[in-house]
C-alpha cells in the first residue's frame, strides 16, 4: 500500500469532534498503513498548548486503540500544535512557516488537507486567510473538509459557498455528511444495483411507498442552546434524510464513480416537489417531546431542558411525505420520520412493495377459521444502525393440511464482530478525501437543492405562530399526527414501537 503524503491542518484541534472522531480515525488510517512516515498534522485552536500537551491529548484519544505504546508515541510524534486565533491575520504567517517547515521535513510534496472542525461562523474567515496569507501551495494538492452545518438556509449556504469557491475549486471541497461514510448507507447502492430482483422493481409500478426512519432516543443533552436554534428539520432532514432519499431514488448511474453518482443524486433531488404553505401543512408534521419514560427511566420534556426557551416552538420531531415528480416515482410517497427521545435509536429504511394484483387467498381453505386471508406486502428493510443488514418479508404457507398464509422474513445482519471492525464513518471519509474521491461528500448543488426543499417547510412553519405544536411523550415514536399522516394514504409505519 502506498502511503498518503500529506500535511493535515485541523482548525479546532482542541475541540470535541477532533478528540472524539478525528484523532482516532487518523490513528486507524495509520495502523492500516495509509498514513505512515510522510505525514504531519498541525492542530490549531486558541488555547496556548505546547506540542507536548497536544501529543498527550492525542495519546489519550487513541488510548484504547493502540497495540503498543511505541506505536502510539510514534504516531503522536507527527502532531504539532500551533496556537492560533482564526480572526487574527498575523497568526497565519506563523502557521504558514510551520506548514512550510513540516512540508520540507517530511517531504510532503506540497499536499495539504485543511479540516475545518470549528463553528461554521468561522469557515469563511479561515478559507479567505488560507488564500491571502499564502497557505496554499503551488505544488501538490490542497483540499478542504468542511463540517456541517453548511449554512442555515439557502441564502446563508450560498453566501458561504461563494466565499469558499473564491478560494477552492468545487473538486477540492469536501462537505461532510458523516452519514455518507456509514457502511450500510454505502450498501444501499449494492442492494439496489447488484440485485436484479430489486432493480427491476425499483419504481412506481411495484413500490407502494418508501419509509426513511432516523430515530434517536437521546434528548438534546448539553446542546440545548444550539438545538433550539436549529430543530429536527435543519439538523436531520436537510442533510442526512435527503441524502438517503437521493441514494434510494436516483436512477442507476452510468458508472459507479463520483461524477455519475452525484449527477444522478442531484437529478433526484431536483425532482422532489417543492411545497407551498398549504402543501406543507398537508404533508408535514412537527412535534415536541414532553415528559415520558424510556426503558423504565423518566425523562423531562424538551421545554424543561437546559438552555431551551420554555416557550420554544422548535421541533424535536418531523414526519413528512415527499413526492418525486419523475417517471420512476410519480405517485409514490416517500415518508420520512426523525426525532429525539423516541422509543429507541435506529436508522431504518423500509421499501414497501405493492400487493399482488389479485388475492387468490381471500377464501380460506380452513373451514374452521373461514377467515379472509390477505398476503402481507413484501417489505425490504435496510438497517443502517445500530444493527447493520437487511431483511425481506415474504409470504409462505403454514405447514399443515390447511392452506394458511404465513409471513416469513429473510434476515441478514452483520455480526457484532464485523460491526466492531467496521471503519468509522470519519475514517472512511478522511481516507476518501486523501484519495481525492468526493463520492461520499455532498456537492454544492445537492446542498443547494436540499436547502430549497427545507426552506419551504421552514417558512410555512415560521409563518404559523399560533397553532399548537403536537407533542409526544418521550419514549414513543412521535405524535398521533405522524400516524394519521400515513394512515390517510391507507398505509402504516412498518417500524412500530
Ligand atoms: P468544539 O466547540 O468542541 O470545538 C471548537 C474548536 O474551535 C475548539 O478547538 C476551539 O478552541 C476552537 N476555536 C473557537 N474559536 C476559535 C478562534 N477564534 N480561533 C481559533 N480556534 C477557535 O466544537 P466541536 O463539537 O468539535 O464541533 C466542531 C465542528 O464540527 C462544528 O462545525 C460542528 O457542527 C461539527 N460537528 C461536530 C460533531 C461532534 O460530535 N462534536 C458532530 C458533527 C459535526
Amino acid at each position: 500500500m502506498q502511503e498518503k503524503k500529506v500535511l493535515i491542518t485541523i482548525f479546532g484541534g482542541t475541540g470535541d469532534l477532533a478528540q472524539r472522531k478525528l484523532y482516532p480515525s487518523l490513528f486507524r488510517l495509520y495502523q492500516k498503513g495509509h498514513l505512515k512516515d510522510q505525514f504531519a498534522v498541525i492542530g490549531t485552536a486558541r488555547r496556548p498548548w505546547s506540542n507536548e500537551k497536544y501529543r498527550e491529548v492525542i495519546l489519550a484519544s487513541i488510548a484504547n486503540l493502540a497495540s503498543s505504546e511505541e506505536q502510539a508515541v510514534t504516531f503522536a510524534s507527527h502532531f504539532y500544535y500551533q496556537s492560533h486565533d482564526v480572526n487574527d491575520t498575523n497568526h497565519y504567517a506563523t502557521l504558514k512557516n510551520l506548514a512550510d517547515e513540516l512540508d520540507r521535513e517530511y517531504e510532503l510534496d506540497g499536499n495539504r488537507l485543511f479540516y475545518l472542525a470549528m463553528s461554521p461562523t468561522f469557515f469563511g474567515t479561515i478559507v479567505n486567510h488560507l488564500k491571502s496569507q499564502g497557505m496554499l501551495t503551488s505544488e501538490g494538492y490542497h483540499r478542504v473538509i468542511i463540517e456541517k452545518p453548511f449554512g442555515t438556509d439557502f441564502a446563508t449556504a450560498e453566501a458561504l459557498n461563494k466565499e469558499i469557491t473564491n478560494v477552492f475549486d468545487e473538486s477540492e471541497i469536501y462537505r461532510i455528511d458523516h452519514y455518507l461514510g456509514k457502511e450500510m448507507i454505502q450498501s444501499i447502492s449494492a442492494v439496489r444495483f447488484a440485485n436484479m430482483l430489486f432493480e427491476a422493481m425499483w419504481n412506481n409500478r411495484y413500490i407502494d411507498n418508501v419509509q426513511i426512519n432516523l430515530a434517536e432516543n437521546l434528548g438534546v443533552e448539553e446542546r440545548g442552546g444550539y438545538y433550539d436554534q436549529s430543530g429536527a428539520l435543519k439538523d436531520m432532514v436537510q442533510n442526512h434524510i435527503l441524502q438517503v432519499l437521493a441514494l434510494l431514488a436516483m436512477d442507476p448511474p452510468a458508472a459507479f464513480n463520483e461524477a455519475e453518482i452525484r449527477s444522478e443524486k442531484i437529478k433526484a433531488l431536483r425532482a422532489i416537489r417543492l411545497y407551498d404553505e398549504e402543501e406543507v401543512a398537508k404533508n408535514f408534521v412537527r412535534g415536541q417531546y414532553v415528559e415520558g419514560k424510556i426503558a423504565g427511566r423518566k425523562y423531562q420534556g424538551y421545554k424543561e431542558e437546559e438552555n431551551v426557551n420554555p416557550d420554544s416552538r422548535t421541533e424535536t420531531f418531523v414526519a413528512g411525505r415527499f413526492y418525486i415528480d419523475n417517471f420512476r416515482w410519480s405517485g409514490v410517497p416517500f415518508y420520512v420520520r426523525t426525532g429525539k427521545r423516541m422509543t429507541e435509536k435506529g436508522t431504518r429504511i423500509n421499501i414497501v412493495f405493492k400487493s399482488v394484483p389479485i388475492n387468490l387467498f381471500s377464501h380460506s381453505f380452513d373451514e374452521e377459521k373461514q377467515n379472509l386471508q390477505k398476503p402481507e406486502p413484501n417489505v425490504l428493510t435496510i438497517y443502517i444502525q445500530p444493527t447493520e443488514g437487511f431483511s425481506l418479508s415474504l409470504n409462505g404457507k403454514e405447514v399443515g393440511n390447511n392452506f394458511n398464509l404465513l409471513p416469513v422474513k429473510l434476515d441478514y445482519r452483520n455480526s457484532a464482530e464485523i460491526i466492531a471492525n467496521t471503519p468509522e464513518a470519519y475514517e472512511k471519509l478522511i481516507l476518501d478525501s486523501l484519495n481525492g474521491d468526493g463520492t461520499n461528500f455532498t456537492h454544492w448543488q445537492e446542498v443547494a437543492q436540499s436547502w430549497k426543499i427545507v426552506d419551504q417547510i421552514r417558512k410555512a412553519w415560521d409563518n404559523d405562530t399560533t397553532s399548537e405544536i403536537p407533542t409526544y411523550a418521550a419514549g414513543t415514536m412521535g405524535p398521533d399526527e405522524a400516524f394519521h399522516l400515513i394512515a390517510e394514504d391507507g398505509f402504516e409505519w412498518v417500524w412500530q414501537p
